[in-house]
Parts: structure tokens; C-alpha cells; sequence
């Protein structure tokens, strides 16, 4: 038996203090309810968020976490650079990065994609459809055809995202817009996942198979023991070259 996955839920955790509709939605904030649900399925799982010295995202807390999701909405702004900055390095250096829903527009998704990230967005209450067109992919495991969500705020194309690595899910909307919404990518040894549903007055993280695409990002998005990285000035080959 291999050791525990170790996950840190990340939360701006503001809306779910000003606001009682928020707060009723998720009484313990959107990080527990994540975290509970990690737990049940064996995992160690601690919470971070905003408001907490360094934003709960010190050194040790990162250099314990194999894997760290990310909700975030009103305050990307709050979140400092330096911390922006430790974040980074660690994903580079393999640490698993999950961006949920909103935190297409955090400092952290920015600075890995390099693009606006920018989208199209609409509070309708509208029905979504998440197709899954990647279904060999592990984040898929267990689902069916498809996930239907009752009620979401929508997200429409154009996502100003890179092409990523592999796209798991794209979202039909009732209102007509189309969406990539399970998007992996990797940089240098880190893996990321975008994950496009979840909106903070909707519970939509108590959604039985989100919370399952959720833990299967987590598995996929762990570190694996690959080789040393080697940068920089090479002199010696591995081999005698001609001449
Ligand atoms: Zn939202």
C-alpha cells in the first residue's frame, strides 16, 4: 500500500463570509466540502486559504503537498506575487495544480498558461452538459457519457487558453455556447487541470461526479519519481563525437 496522496484545497473563502446565500450553500466553505469528500476516498487532505498568514501556502505546506486545488473569485486580486511566484516553482517542480471554475482568472492559472484566460460568461441558471471526448483518460474513470449539471452559470468559447495536452471535457450549454472544461496540461515536471464547473451560490461541489473528476484529477495530477532534471551547459557527451 503506497503512502497517502497528500492534497492541499485551497479557497479564497470570502464569499461564504459576506454573503449568508453563500454561506448556506456551503456552511463550512467551498475547502471543506472539497476536503471531506478527498478524505472519504483515502486521502490526506489538509485546507488553505486567503486570509491565513502567506495564505496557508508556506514553504513546508507546499513542499508537503503532492497536489493543490485552487477555487478563487473575487479577491485574485489579494493573492501576493511572492506567494504567486512560490506556487509556480513548486508545480515546475512537480506538484499536481487543479484550477476550479473561476480560477481561470487567478494570478497562478495565468502565469502557467501565459495567456488571458479570458471567457465568455452568463448567470441563467441554464442546464450544462459535460461531454466526456476523452474517455480513456484516467480524470474520466467512473463517469458515464456525459455529466449533467441542472443548473450553472455558463462559461462560452472563446477560452484564451493554450491548446492543451489533452482535452477531457467540453460542455454544451442550453443557451447555445460550447466549452473546453477538463483541460490538462504539463510544465516541466508539474501536471495541471483546468476544471470548469462550480460557481459559488450553486452546489455544485456536492455534485457526485464532480466530486469524483475532481479526486481522479488529484491521482493523475501527483507526482511521479522520474528522472533528475539536467539544464544548462552540457559539455560532456555521452558519447565520443567525430573528430
Ligand atoms: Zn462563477
Amino acid at each position: 500500500m503506497s503512502n497517502p496522496l497528500r492534497v492541499t484545497v485551497w479557497n479564497e473563502f470570502r464569499h461564504e463570509r459576506r454573503g449568508p446565500e453563500i454561506a448556506a450553500v456551503y456552511p463550512d466553505g467551498i475547502h471543506n466540502a472539497i476536503a471531506s469528500h478527498l478524505r472519504t476516498e483515502g486521502m490526506l487532505v489538509r485546507t488553505a486559504t486567503l486570509d491565513e498568514p502567506e495564505h496557508g501556502l508556506t514553504d513546508d505546506v507546499l513542499a508537503d503537498s503532492d497536489v493543490l486545488i485552487w477555487w478563487g473569485h473575487m479577491a485574485h486580486g489579494d493573492v501576493r506575487d511572492e506567494i504567486v511566484d512560490r506556487v509556480y516553482a513548486r508545480v515546475l517542480d512537480g506538484m499536481g495544480l487543479i484550477a476550479l471554475h473561476s480560477a481561470h482568472f487567478s494570478k497562478i492559472f495565468k502565469k502557467l498558461m501565459g495567456t488571458s484566460c479570458d471567457l465568455k460568461w452568463r448567470e441563467a441558471g441554464e442546464k450544462e452538459r459535460i461531454w466526456v471526448i476523452e474517455p480513456g483518460h484516467p480524470i474520466a474513470q467512473g463517469l458515464g457519457e456525459y455529466i449533467e449539471i441542472p443548473h450553472c452559470e455558463m462559461y462560452g468559447e472563446r477560452f484564451d487558453i493554450p491548446d492543451p495536452d489533452t482535452l477531457v471535457f467540453v460542455s454544451w450549454f442550453q443557451g447555445g455556447e460550447v466549452f473546453r472544461s477538463g483541460c490538462c496540461y504539463h510544465r516541466n515536471k508539474g501536471k495541471v487541470f483546468y476544471f470548469r464547473p462550480g460557481h459559488e451560490s450553486l452546489p455544485i461541489f456536492r455534485h457526485p461526479d464532480v466530486l469524483r473528476v475532481i479526486a481522479n484529477a488529484v491521482r493523475w495530477a501527483a507526482p511521479v519519481s522520474g528522472p533528475g532534471l539536467q539544464f544548462g551547459h552540457h559539455p560532456e557527451p555521452l558519447e565520443p563525437l567525430p573528430g
